[in-house]
């Protein structure tokens, strides 16, 4: 699907955070699914605080799954089989 993109199995790790902080930076009204394990992923908006914090784990080492829409990314967490949970710090959005 074209308007998910997903920033994964990159060479380098370093690499893709750059990548996704990159469109986060470029996409502030997006949404992403942290993937914290293969079955399990938290729905953030960008903008989130767990986004930009060096030191969280969210922003180091696992998968991102990015789309400008909430309903983009529970598709993908369906049609992928990944639990996707909404995280309480940027849940409910302000739209
Ligand atoms: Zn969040």
């Amino acid at each position: 699907m074209a308007s998910v993109i997903v920033f994964e199995d990159c060479e380098s790790l370093g690499d893709c955070n750059r990548a996704f902080l990159q469109w986060a930076a470029d996409n502030p009204k997006g949404f992403y699914l942290n993937r914290r394990a293969r079955r399990s992923a938290l729905l953030h908006a960008v903008g989130c605080k767990h986004v930009f914090l060096p030191e969280d784990g969210s922003n180091t080492t696992f998968a991102k799954v990015c789309a400008m829409s909430i309903e983009l990314l529970i598709e993908w967490a369906r049609e992928n089989d990944v639990d996707d949970d909404e995280c309480k710090d940027c849940f409910p959005v302000d739209t």
